[in-house]
Parts: C-alpha cells; structure tokens; sequence
C-alpha cells in the first residue's frame, strides 16, 4: 500500500468517526452451553473505516483462528478487485477503460455485476451501479458538497445501467460511455459477507456470523443450538434497537440514511441517491432485507431505500422476501411474517 493509500484510508477512518454512526449492531452472542463447541469472536476494521465482525462456532479455538484468518484474508482479496480508491483494482481498470475497451473481469466481480444488473431491472432503476459520477460529485464519504444542477444534469448521460455491457460468456464487462463508472457500495459488503461464510464453512465452522457494517449473514446455529440473533439498528436512535431477530442460515441487509450524511439548512444529506433525481433518496430512513443471498439482501436494500415504502413492499412481496421499511415520516411498514414474529421498538 502506497503513503497515498495509507493516508486516504486514515483520513476515511477519521471521517469515519465523524460522519459514520454506529451502524447495524447485532446483539451479543452469548456463550455456548450444551455441546463442546465455543463461541470465537474477531473484529477488523476493513474497507477504508467499515467495521468488520466475525463469530464462528467450533470446538477449538486453534480451528477457529485458521477459519478467521482466511476469512478475514478473502475479504482483503475482494477489496482489492473492488476498491474504488486503488487505480490498480479490477472496479478501477474497468472505470478507467470505459469508452474505450471492454475488461475481462474475475468471476467475483462478473459475479457483483450480473447481481447489480438484476437487482437494477428488480427495483425499476432504484438499484443503479452506473451512478458512480453522482457518487464522486456529492462526494459525501469524504468532503461533502451539494454539486449544482448543471453539474448533475451534465454527468446524467454517464449514469445509464444499460451502457453496463456484461458478456457472460467470456466475462467481459465494456463501460460503453468515456466517464462512466461503477461504484460497487450498495452491493459489495453483502457479497463479501456472503464469501466469507463461504470460506468459514469450508474450514469446518458449524456456525457462524459475518457483519460487515450492516450487512450480515448468518449460518448454522450457536453453540446451544440455538438461532443466531441480529439487531436492526434504529434509524433516529443512536445505539437503541429496533428489533431483534432470530435468524438461521439467512442474510440480513440494512441501509439507512443515518450511516453516512451531513445536514445543511435542517436538511439531511445521506449516501444513498436516488438515480432519478441524482439526489439523495428521501423516502425512507432504513429498509432491512432478509434473503438467503447476501448480495441480493444488501443491492435490494439499497434499491428499494430509493422507492420506498409503497413499492418496495410490493416489490418484495413479489420477491417472496421478509424486510422491513422505516419510511421518510419513521412509520414502520414491516411484511406479514416479519411483523407476527419480530417486536418493533419505534
Ligand atoms: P448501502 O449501505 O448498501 O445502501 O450502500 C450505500 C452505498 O451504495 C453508497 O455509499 C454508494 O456507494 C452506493 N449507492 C448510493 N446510491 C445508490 C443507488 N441508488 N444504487 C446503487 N448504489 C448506490
Ligand atoms: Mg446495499
């Protein structure tokens, strides 16, 4: 890592402090009792400031070390292919090649843009890859700013999903506009998890819990034999709750406007745009996801903070998915199965 990559990634993590709350926290995992397995518990700052978390169940803590430290290295290996602030990165070739030449990608970042193309045409737009220029412009991870109308109406062309050429076949991926370029955050955290469950399992751990930020994924039970337990972070209440849920091999995705923003003039300005009017979304405060696929749970997650309410819930009772809305005025919109289930403390 260059002295401008270390001094970036501080000035992230410093800003981290001042403009991240605490995001999703899942709720202590207590001990095991019952079997001979323990619980095993690491934590990382990765990823320019996300925290990271992992707790696997294994019976010794030697195992459990080896499970992490691949785990944790799978991880690294990822935000290498997808950092946006290393030119070296697969995402940063793929921006830099745009309008010129198309990019023979990894099967991870194939894997990323086939889901970011389907949740795209899922969420009617709201899920959008492409905004990366809008992303840059706002800039709200590291110097805040409200770009001008001008400025986001001259970029506009740059943000179509369609001029995202994928070829399945010889996993080529053409950005077919010179500027474009893709910002893989509402989607890679989820995916990330999800690999590292993966790598976790293929060493053996019979249970586990993966949360970068907020995006978590689950596996196996705990030690007792018990589900593991997800806390849903409360979009307005700084380290309260609002909700706890038993989960068992499923991904939970939450985005909020509480993670990343700055208020100017009483208005909160938050990460997650709305591709039509390459602004913040302001139709909902969070939106949790439940879906077996973690990339899957956290793209929706974003796409559907953008629709809100209304047609998010329709969109994932269609999808035959669990989630839960707190909408722009903090009224909870929450599916059937969910609500029966889950105490919601607004
Ligand atoms: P998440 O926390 O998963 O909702 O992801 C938010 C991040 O996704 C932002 O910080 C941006 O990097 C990116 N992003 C913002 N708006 C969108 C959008 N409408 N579609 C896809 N990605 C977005
Ligand atoms: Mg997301």
């Amino acid at each position: 890592m260059d002295r401008r990559e270390v001094l970036k990634r501080m000035s992230l993590t410093v800003l981290g402090t001042l403009l991240v709350k605490p995001t999703n926290l899942f709720a202590a995992v207590e001990s095991g009792s019952g079997s001979d397995l323990g619980l095993f518990r690491q934590s990382r700052v990765m990823m320019g400031g996300i925290p990271v978390s992992m707790t696997v169940a294994a019976e010794r803590k030697k195992d459990a070390d080896r499970a992490l430290k691949a785990a944790f290295a799978e991880i690294e290996d990822l935000e290498r292919l997808w950092s946006i602030y290393r030119p070296d990165s697969e995402i940063s070739r793929l921006n830099a090649a745009a309008g010129r030449k198309p990019v023979t990608v990894s099967s991870q970042t194939r894997r990323l843009i086939e889901e970011g193309m389907h949740v795209h045409s899922l969420t009617e737009g709201g899920f959008n890859m492409a905004l990366g220029p809008a992303i840059a412009l706002w800039n709200v991870m590291d110097a805040p700013r409200i770009p001008s109308k001008g400025e986001l109406n001259r970029i506009r062309p740059l943000m179509r999903a369609d001029s995202v050429q994928l070829d399945k076949t010889s996993e080529q991926v053409f950005l077919s506009k010179k500027g474009m370029k893709i910002d893989p955050g509402g989607i890679g955290k989820g995916l990330i998890s999800e690999r590292a469950k993966v790598i976790l399992k293929g060493h053996g751990m019979q249970g586990g819990l993966i949360a970068a930020a907020g995006d978590i994924v689950v596996f196996g039970k705990k030690p007792n034999g018990t589900p593991w337990r997800v806390g849903i972070q409360h979009p307005r209440r700084k380290n309260k709750l609002l909700a706890s849920l038993d989960v068992s091999d499923m991904s939970v995705s939450t985005s909020g406007d509480y993670e990343r923003y700055f208020i100017k003039k009483g208005v909160r300005y938050h990460h997650i745009l709305d591709p039509k009017a390459l602004a913040p979304a302001w139709t909902s405060r969070s939106v949790t996801i439940l879906s077996p696929s973690g990339r899957h749970a956290d793209a929706l997650g974003t796409g559907l903070f953008v629709l809100g309410p209304e047609r998010g819930m329709s969109i994932l009772k269609k999808e035959g998915l669990e989630g839960v809305i707190i909408d722009a005025d903090g009224r909870l919109h929450a599916s059937p199965k969910l609500k029966a289930r889950v105490k919601f403390h607004l």
